[in-house]
Order: C-alpha cells, then sequence, then structure tokens
C-alpha cells in the first residue's frame, strides 16, 4: 500500500468517521486554540536547565485535537518536509489513544519530542493548516506531536521497532546529530550493525551542544539514543573522522558504506575591527561551553565570561539561544543587534517572543561596525551603524542599507557572534573524490549519495545551517538509498 492509500484507508475507518461526525466543523472551528502553558518568565530567567514551555495537559491537547477537521484533503501535509500523516495522529489523541498517535509519528519522524519542540511549525505544517483561509488560528500540531511523544517517553511505551534480521553488514556514521542518529536508526531497523563515530564526548550534535536545555530537555534526546542502543546502534565518541580515523581506517574495519552527517559547525565572523577582543566569541563556543562543559556555573573550572552588558550579534534561533542564555547567566541587558528589521529575522516566532518576556532588547536595524577595547585588550562598547530597508535582495528580503553618519555607542562587555555557520571543512577535505561546493557543502545527488560510491551525506553538511527536521529527513532517505545500493552488491 502506498502513502496515498494508507492516508486514505485510516481517514475511512469506522471510528474516525463515527469521530468526524460527533461534531459540526462550526462547533470545531469555534474553539479557541490552545495556549502551551510556560514558566513565568521572571522565574524562569534564573535557570539554564529548567524547560520553558511545559506541555499540554490531556485535557487541553484533547480540546486542542478536536479542533482539526480531519479534512479530506489535509493541507497541512504539505507544510511538513517528512510527510508525516497529521491528521491521523491528530484524531487518535482526540480519541485519547496517545501511544497509536506517537506510533504514528515514528513511521515518518525517527524524533517526534525533539521536533515537536523545535520545528518552526508556523512555517511548515501550521503554515498550510486550512483554518488560515477561515481566519483563524491553526491548529497547533506542533504542540501536539510534542505532547504524544512526551506522553509515549513518560509512560515507558518507547518500543523498539521491529527488527530484520542481522544482514552481516557493517555501515558507519560521522557524526550524532539528527541527520546521523535518523540514518542510524533506519539502518539498524534494515538488520545493519550501525557504529556512529562522533568527535565530542556526548551524543546528539546540536541537540546537545547547541540548542539549550531550557528549549530542549537532554533528558529528551537521551531518550532518543536510548532506544537506539537497544536497537543495537553502538557509539563511538570522542573520534574524529579525518583525523582519528581515516577513510581507509574505516574499510580496514569492515564498514561497507559511510554516512556523514558531520554538520555545519564552523562559526562565521564578520571581519571588522575588534572582533579578536577579549570578551567577543561565537556563539558555537559561547553555547558549547555553557551546554557541554558546564562553563556557567559559579564552580566551573573553565567559565565563561558571564557579562553585565551582552550584545548578540544575528537574527537566528541561535541568536535566541545565546542572548536568553546571557541572560540567565545574570547579564543586566542583554541586547539583539540585528541589521534588518523583526519582521526578516529567521529565528521562531515563539523564540523572538520568549526572549523579549524575559527582558531581552532588541537593537534592529543596527549593525556592528567596530569594537572598542579597553586598556587590558577587553572589548568595552561597540559601534553601531544605523540602517534602513531598501529594496529586497537575492533572498527576497528587503536589504538594509547603512544611514550615513548615523553611528552609536554602546557600552559593552561581552559580544557573542551569531551570524550563521559554515561546513565543518575536515571531512569534506580528508575524504578525497568527494564533491564540494564553493562553500564547503558535500555535494550530493537526489538520493543523498555522493561521487564516492559507498559515501552518502545529508544534514548541514549539505545544505549549510539549516533545520532538525530537514537533517532528520536527509537521514532517513540517505539510509533507504544506501540500503538499495548495498543490496544491489550482494
Ligand atoms: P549537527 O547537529 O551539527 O551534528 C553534527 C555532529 O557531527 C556533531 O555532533 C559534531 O560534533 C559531529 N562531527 C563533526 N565533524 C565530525 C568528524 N569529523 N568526526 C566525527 N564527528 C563529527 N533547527 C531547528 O529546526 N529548530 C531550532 O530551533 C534550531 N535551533 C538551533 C539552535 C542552535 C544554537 C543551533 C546551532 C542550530 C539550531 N537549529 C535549529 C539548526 C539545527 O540544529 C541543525 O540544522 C541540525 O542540528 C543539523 O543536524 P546535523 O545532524 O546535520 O548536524
Ligand atoms: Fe486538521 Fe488543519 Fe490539517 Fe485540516 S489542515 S487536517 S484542520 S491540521
Amino acid at each position: 500500500m502506498n502513502t496515498n492509500e494508507l492516508i486514505t484507508e485510516r481517514r475511512n475507518q469506522e471510528w474516525r468517521e463515527t469521530l468526524r461526525k460527533s461534531r459540526s466543523a462550526k462547533e470545531r472551528s469555534a474553539i479557541e486554540r490552545v495556549k502551551m502553558p510556560e514558566l513565568d518568565p521572571s522565574y524562569r530567567i534564573t535557570s539554564l536547565t529548567e524547560e520553558v514551555n511545559t506541555g499540554l495537559t490531556e485535557e487541553q491537547a484533547l480540546l486542542e485535537a478536536t479542533r482539526c477537521l480531519d479534512c479530506a484533503k489535509p493541507t497541512c501535509m504539505e507544510g511538513c518536509p517528512v510527510g508525516i500523516h497529521i491528521p491521523s495522529f491528530v484524531k487518535e489523541i482526540e480519541r485519547g489513544r496517545f501511544a497509536e498517535a506517537a506510533t504514528i509519528l515514528r513511521e515518518t519522524s525517527s524524533l517526534p519530542a525533539v521536533c515537536g519542540r523545535v520545528c518552526p511549525q508556523e512555517r511548515q505544517c501550521e503554515s498550510k493548516c486550512i483554518y488560515h483561509s477561515m481566519k483563524k488560528e491553526p491548529v497547533a500540531i506542533g504542540y501536539l506531536e510534542r505532547f504524544a511523544a512526551d506522553w509515549e517517553r513518560v509512560n515507558g511505551t518507547m518500543k523498539v521497532p521491529e527488527l530484520q534480521p542481522r544482514n552481516g553488514k557493517k555501515v558507519a556514521v560521522v557524526g550524532s546529530g539528527p541527520a546521523g542518529l535518523s540514518f542510524a536508526g533506519d539502518m539498524a531497523k534494515l538488520g545493519y550493525e550501525v557504529v556512529v563515530f562522533e568527535a565530542l564526548h556526548e551524543i546528539g550534535g546540536v541537540l546537545k551542544y547547541g540548542i539549550p536545555e531550557y528549549r530542549l530537555p537532554n533528558e529528551v534526546v537521551d531518550a532518543e539514543i536510548e532506544l537506539l542502543h537497544r536497537m543495537g546502534v553502538s557509539f563511538e565518541t570522542n573520534t574524529i573522522v579525518g583525523a582519528t580515523l581515516s577513510y581507509d581506517d574505516i574499510h580496514d574495519m569492515g564498514f561497507s558504506g559511510l554516512f556523514v552527517g558531520s554538520g555545519a559547525g564552523l562559526p562565521n565572523f564578520m571581519g571588522i575591527k575588534g572582533e579578536n577582543l577579549v570578551g567577543v566569541m561565537s556563539s558555537n563556543e559561547y553555547l558549547t561551553r555553557v551546554n557541554l562543559m558546564n562553563a556557567g556555573a559559579e564552580d566551573s573550572e573553565t567559565p565563561v565570561f558571564r557579562g553585565r552588558s551582552v550584545a548578540v550579534i544575528g537574527g537566528g534561533n541561535t541568536a535566541m539561544d545565546s542572548v536568553r542564555t546571557a541572560k540567565r547567566l545574570g547579564a543586566e541587558r542583554a541586547m539583539i543587534v540585528y541589521r534588518r528589521s523583526e519582521e526578516e529575522m529567521p529565528a521562531r516566532i515563539e523564540e523572538i517572543a520568549h526572549a523579549k518576556e524575559e527582558g531581552v532588547e532588541f537593537l534592529t536595524l543596527h549593525n556592528p561596525v567596530e569594537y572598542l577595547s579597553n586598556e587590558r585588550g577587553r572589548v568595552r562598547s561597540m559601534l553601531l551603524q544605523k540602517m534602513e530597508l531598501g529594496e529586497p535582495d537575492a533572498s527576497g528580503r528587503r536589504k538594509p542599507v547603512a544611514i550615513e553618519g548615523a553611528i552609536e555607542e554602546v557600552p559593552v562587555d561581552v559580544v557573542i557572534v551569531s551570524i550563521g555557520v559554515s561546513p565543518n571543512p575536515l571531512v569534506p577535505n580528508a575524504f578525497k573524490g568527494l564533491n564540494v561546493s564553493s562553500k564547503g557543502t558535500i555535494v550530493v545527488n537526489e538520493n543523498n549519495a555522493t561521487d564516492l560510491p559507498d559515501v552518502y551525506a545529508g544534514g548541514d553538511i549539505v545544505r549549510g545551517g539549516a533545520t532538525v527536521i530537514l537533517a532528520m529527513g536527509d537521514g532517513r532517505k540517505a539510509a533507504s538509498s544506501m540500503h538499495e545500493y548495498l543490496s544491489r552488491l550482494s
């Protein structure tokens, strides 16, 4: 049965028809969209680890699921990069079958509790919900996804999926971010012995070293990793492929296929004067040290500069995570400096709203041009160029243009540069024969295959900085393509 037939069959199930008819569309659409319960801003800025969004209660989830009209043509699904069967899992929630809802999510998404928290749903599935055409708020698909996945974890119903018998073949994975984890899970299901090599001492990629716990708790990621362990996947941490292990070493170890999900962990800088002063650092350094090395703790042996007046340069999710972390580490003034207006900010709307509630200042239409130092070589202030919006540029966003002579000096003692990332060059440089783009990304075909026949790649190393769901989707696609390739060889 293909996907469309399965979706139709599910929609035509007797219970589903009965449920659909139990309330009119008018009644359903009269229900107001649920509000995500969250910790009070004055309390939450005291904790780096307590999750801000506390999750829907069962009553809230049941009511929100009731809003969904179970459309014959569910346009929401068109907005989901991995094609989650959205109305099917939502209707399982409406009838109180939470474990079944989670099972449906897992058919297409290997990390539903993660995606339910961090996906930009407002630009994906929810942006396509039919409610928009009625001038109403969309169904809270992301909150419901998180609800079902959390229910499964908390109630201990996360099951090891059906695994095919071992086929005697070994495959290696470089990197344990969402791309690598989803590839590993799918290959384990297909009967392969899977070993994931990770450069850091922790497994999870950006999910652990980048996104802070107050947004994505480690226990959520660890539950997924534990499931992979139970499926037989093994992990080798502190192993840098391209340095500790070469391409030849991996073949000598008996691996017949290799998936590269090494991400984009190389920070970009602006190249302006003063960027090398003490107190100026990248978001990557700042977040990794706080999240993985406990550098925000009072008794840390390698503490990070806490800063009383902290400026974060950029307007993406990484910038929001950094500025909200700075607030939690006691900054009296925590600022976002962004050269466009708020409308153009790439960060999720929820993250921007949360940052504002937590007292973050937004200096939009400002661009740093220089950092000035005190007598000890430490940053003391930044010179900001005021901007205005001009014509749209190649990205379709209105281009920021400098207002001549409009420069102001703002005192700062920490600057965190968060203007994007580039692919880690290690694997692209170490594997001879890989086709690498001018931006340093690995070039793949529509099956995520590289120019080396046994090497596949996906996630940020292919896309540059993208999203968790796209990385996860790449890992899954690469698994199915590599399986096809290796099956043909034997
Ligand atoms: P990564 O998650 O980067 O994982 C790559 C892994 O490979 C890392 O663990 C790295 O240590 C390892 N590695 C690298 N080189 C080697 C090597 N040579 N040998 C062995 N291991 C290696 N996306 C969203 O959808 N929503 C969000 O809210 C969001 N917020 C974000 C916040 C921050 C702070 C950051 C940095 C990113 C955010 N993103 C968000 C983007 C998202 O996290 C990434 O697109 C996604 O994690 C990419 O997954 P990946 O598996 O390709 O790479
Ligand atoms: Fe439900 Fe909205 Fe999807 Fe229709 S478009 S099935 S109302 S979530």
